[in-house]
Parts: C-alpha cells; sequence; structure tokens
C-alpha cells in the first residue's frame, strides 16, 4: 500500500503555522499556495484551501515539481521552495527543524528560510477494516510503503495493524522496495492512488488504483481500478475474481465432460442427432447462464 490518498483520506488539515521571525504566517501560507497553485499533490490541495483566496495565476511562473521533496516555484519573481526537510537540505537552506507531530511543509523565498506549515492527514474510516477483510481472504503479508515521515508512518501502521512499513522513501526507493518484496513473495498486488506511484503500480503482479482520486497516470498504469476511493473493495475485488475464475473453471470441466461423454455414445452408436445438438449449443447456454452469475 501507499499511504496518503490509500489508506489515509489524502485531505490534510492545517494545524500549525510558523515562522522566521523577519516574516509573518500570512506570507508563509500565501507562498506555500501560489508554489502549489498547480500541483494535483494532496498536500497541494490543501495549502490551497488553507490560503482560502484566488491565486493569481500572473505572479506563477516556471514550476518543477520534484517528487518526494516538493516543489520548486517562481513567484513574483522570487524562487520559492515549499517541501519536506529533504528540499530545503538539496538546496541548502539554513530552516530550523519542527518535532510537531504530523507532515511538515518548509517554506523558503530566495534562499532564505520563510517558516512551515505543519499539516495532518487522517486514516479513512474503512482502512482498518479492509485490511482485516484481506487477512481473512488470505493475505499473508501487508507492507506499507511511503514518502512521509517514519514517525507518522509508523503510527499509521500500527492503528491499521499492517505487517511493516518503509518511510521517507523517494518515489524510486518505493520501485526498489517492490522490486525486493516481488522476489520474496510468489504474488505481489500494489494500492495506490498513483500521485507519484504508477512505476510500482505498473511493476507489481497486481496494480490497484484508487480511480476516483487517483491520476490519470495510475489509472493507466494499473490493472484494477477502484472506483470509490474505499479499500474495501480491494478484498471485494478479490472476492469477485475468485468467484469469476470458478465459473470459468467449471464451465471448462462441464462443456468437455458433455462434449467427451457424447463423443463416445456417438462412437458406440447410442447418441441422438438431439444428443449432439445439446452437446453443442445446450452446453454454450448453460455455460453462459452459469457465467452470469459472476456479476452477482
Ligand atoms: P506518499 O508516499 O505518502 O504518497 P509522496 O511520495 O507523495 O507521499 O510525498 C512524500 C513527501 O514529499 C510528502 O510527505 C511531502 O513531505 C513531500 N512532498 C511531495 N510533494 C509535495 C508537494 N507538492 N508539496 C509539498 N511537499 C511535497
Ligand atoms: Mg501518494
Amino acid at each position: 500500500f501507499d499511504k496518503t490518498g490509500t489508506l489515509t483520506k489524502g485531505v490534510f488539515e492545517v494545524v500549525n503555522v510558523s515562522c522566521n521571525n523577519d516574516f509573518n504566517k500570512e506570507d508563509v501560507i500565501k507562498y506555500a499556495a501560489y508554489a502549489e497553485n498547480y500541483s494535483s499533490h494532496p498536500i497541494a490541495k490543501s495549502l490551497k484551501t488553507a490560503y482560502g483566496k484566488d491565486v493569481d495565476e500572473k505572479d506563477i511562473g516556471e514550476i518543477e515539481e520534484i517528487s518526494g521533496h516538493g516543489i520548486k516555484a517562481a513567484v513574483l519573481g522570487k524562487t520559492v521552495l515549499a517541501g519536506n526537510k529533504r528540499l530545503m537540505e538539496a538546496n541548502s537552506i539554513a530552516y530550523t527543524e519542527c518535532n510537531e507531530v504530523g507532515t511538515v511543509v518548509y517554506v523558503a523565498v530566495d534562499g532564505q528560510y520563510l517558516g512551515y506549515v505543519v499539516i495532518e492527514d487522517r486514516v479513512k474510516a474503512t482502512s482498518k477494516e479492509a485490511i482485516e477483510a484481506l487477512k481473512k481472504m488470505g493475505v499473508k503479508h501487508t507492507v506499507m510503503l511511503t514518502g512521509d515521515k517514519k514517525e507518522i508512518a509508523e503510527k499509521i501502521a500500527s492503528e491499521l495493524g499492517l505487517d511493516k512499513v518503509y518511510a521517507e522513501l523517494l518515489p524510486g526507493d518505493k520501485v526498489n522496495h517492490v522490486e525486493q518484496l516481488l522476489k520474496e513473495s510468489n504474488s505481489l498486488a500494489f494500492v495506490g492512488d498513483g500521485v507519484n506511484d504508477a512505476p510500482v503500480l505498473a511493476r507489481a503482479d497486481v496494480g490497484i488504483a484508487m480511480g476516483a482520486m487517483g491520476s490519470d497516470a495510475a489509472i493507466e498504469a494499473a490493472d484494477i481500478v477502484l472506483m470509490d476511493d474505499n479499500p474495501k473493495n480491494i478484498s471485494k475485488a478479490m472476492k469477485i475474481a475468485r468467484k469469476t475464475i470458478g465459473i470459468a473453471k467449471q464451465n471448462i470441466v462441464f462443456a468437455l465432460a458433455i462434449k467427451i461423454l457424447v463423443l463416445i455414445l456417438a462412437a458406440v452408436g447410442i447418441a441422438s442427432m438431439w444428443a449432439a445438438v445439446f452437446a453443442d449449443v445446450g452446453v454454450c447456454v448453460v455455460a453462459i447462464l452459469n457465467a452470469m452469475r459472476a456479476g452477482k
């Protein structure tokens, strides 16, 4: 599983804003909202909502979204950075680390540290049941891969009863972990919303995308698309798939058995023309009727 938007709602609420001495909190939120204007990341959407005002798109220049790090954007002629501490470190910004619980978005303008915004995501109401249902259906090992902070990841994993968690991963690291997990298991499914996990969706044996919220890239890369973002539908999809395969096997055995029987009877001269008609068209109709149970 991916975390943000898959097991959690992906709707972040701003819990705290802090600023460096020379600036005010309004500025921190404003620059963050401007920089994130064009991003479809759940974090970006929440920062825009927190800003509340309209963003003047004329003031935004070149934008670079650095996956697993954050955003670099030209706003009002200045270079704005909004993202996690990895982004600050990569650009050698002298930031003060925040130890509050939650996802922290640090903001810097023209190389100067402005402040941070602490945002918090909530676990989806159905995530815990979804994991339990999967375990009941025989899923042996549940793993969460996330780009978010370790503390948050571990808290959510224990809340949901996941077996293992890997945090602070870049999209590339997620692929490496999936490669490793593919070696360790006979079949592996990955569930994600596809905001930068499309490569993993494509690489897994079965890629499952959260359709309503997920990106187009995810839907393209996935084998299964859940239309309403409810993780409980993963076990439902498995049930439908198992039933479908079961019906297909029943039909193959039934059709071949009848045909072979009629063939033998015909060879010894007992089968009538009607038996042959049933062996062909009749078997076909019965198989179709049986297959219609799959959608129920
Ligand atoms: P997840 O694996 O939980 O879906 P992502 O890989 O999308 O998370 O992002 C990992 C981390 O990178 C986020 O927790 C955040 O700190 C940072 N990040 C990614 N995109 C953005 C963005 N648009 N704005 C700010 N921070 C971002
Ligand atoms: Mg994600």
